[in-house]
């Protein structure tokens, strides 16, 4: 079972003691249910190679803890007795928070990978930590007066370097944040336990679980958005961290020795030969519209000069990036998301054949390019951070004490 933020849980083995055993179990039923969204009694006897009486237990205490529903099944095609369909409840709920430079985006997650409601609160300039954590106050009071479910947490995604250890916003250039205690400034204000990492990190981690990475146990996620480029990196199952969490800033790769100036001071990085405001202007395209690129681009690439060479030019160095991406993680698929992906979708297969030329031929025959479709995957991946403490020990949730759920940041 992939656990891309860690702890993955498996059937007991000899030697434990039955609570602990009990625990495993129900931790590996409710990830299972989370990661598949909805499963029947049957299917989660086969995942587990539980027998059939210890399953029906365990469902029974995770219905209990108000952790998952258990339905019938209206309609099946299988042979015999239908089988009961268990869901993640959707009454432990995160809340999630990306804020961005033209906006504070909030989501109410439940399991699954569920957004149950977002909102989004436009700022005419980029939100101070302070503006972030008031605005996310307010809701979080809101949520609780209104709704009789349980916030587990929060969890925020963060344009920017954060680190593992301590939860400090190191630098979020487009935010203008430096040192910014952002994980104990949240969690003092709403008394909730709080975490957060880099927004692609999070994203990484929705597309392993939810999105294009699913099946995959080694998985790049490459983000273009409006301030440059982020990306999140998947090895072997495992969210790759680094020393503090500030592994995958493949948008500060050198793709161009002759490049421009980066705002992180180097020249040539990726972030900067590939951009998203030098597409939306060839195309006549204001930054609100950025939804339209790709469709502009794709009528306008090979017909229209200016738009090709901008095109071919930024294609070449995203696919030196891709090619140093392929050789150093051997991954089997890349997934682009926001203006990349238009990218790669207006002009059909040449990323994917310019890496098959490029890279070594071993890495290169394995990787799948494709694009991101699960909206939303900053938020989804901010809720992971949340719902890992009762994935891994689904009894926290009975006393309303999560365990171990002091204020960290998570890599
Ligand atoms: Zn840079």
């Amino acid at each position: 079972m992939k656990d891309p933020i860690g702890g993955t849980s498996r059937v007991g083995s000899k030697g434990r003691n039955l609570e602990d055993l009990r625990r495993q179990n129900l931790s590996t039923v409710l990830s299972l249910v989370h990661a598949n969204r909805s499963m029947t009694r049957a299917d989660l006897t086969h995942a587990t190679g539980l027998n059939r009486s210890t399953v029906a237990t365990i469902v029974t205490e995770l219905e209990s803890l108000d952790l998952v529903t258990v339905s019938q099944p209206v309609d099946t095609k299988r042979v015999g007795r239908p089988s009961t369909v268990i869901g993640p409840s959707p009454r432990h709920i995160a809340v999630a928070v990306h804020p961005d430079k033209d906006a504070i985006a909030i989501g109410v997650v439940a399991m699954g990978g569920r957004v149950l409601r977002e909102f989004r609160f436009d700022v005419e300039h980029a939100p101070s930590a302070v503006h972030t954590v008031n605005t996310l106050h307010a809701l979080v009071r809101g949520l609780e007066l209104s709704d009789g479910g349980t916030v587990l947490g929060i969890g925020i995604g963060v344009p920017g370097l954060v680190g593992a250890r301590d939860g400090v916003v190191r630098v979020a250039p487009h935010l203008d944040w430096r040192d910014e205690p952002l994980v104990d400034m949240v969690a003092s204000a709403t008394g909730l336990p709080t975490w957060a990492a880099n927004d692609a990190t999070c994203a990484v981690v929705a597309e392993g679980q939810f999105g294009q990475g699913v099946d995959e146990e080694n998985v790049v996620y490459l983000n273009g958005g409006a301030g440059g480029i982020g990306g999140g990196v998947i090895v072997g199952g495992q969210l790759l961290s680094g020393e503090n969490g500030y592994s995958g800033e493949l948008g500060h790769m050198l793709v161009n020795s002759d490049g421009g100036l980066c705002h992180c001071g180097a020249i040539g990085c990726l972030e900067t030969e590939v951009n998203r405001d030098d597409l939306l202007g060839v195309v006549g395209l204001g930054d609100a519209e950025a939804n339209l690129l790709e469709q502009r681009l794709r009528d306008a690439y090979g017909t229209d000069q200016d738009v090709t060479e901008l095109v071919d030019r930024q294609l070449t160095y995203l696919g030196v990036a891709m090619r140093n991406i392929v050789n150093i993680f051997n991954p089997g698929v890349i997934v682009l998301g926001g203006f990349l992906g238009a990218l790669r979708n207006a002009t059909d297969a040449r990323l994917q054949d310019d890496v098959e030329r490029s890279a070594l031929a071993g890495p290169a025959s394995e990787v799948r390019i494709v694009s991101s479709t699960l909206e939303d995957n900053v938020l989804i991946g901010a809720g992971e951070l949340v719902f890992r403490t009762i994935l891994r020990d689904p009894t926290s949730a009975s006393t309303g004490i999560m365990p171990g759920a002091e204020r960290v940041a998570a890599g």
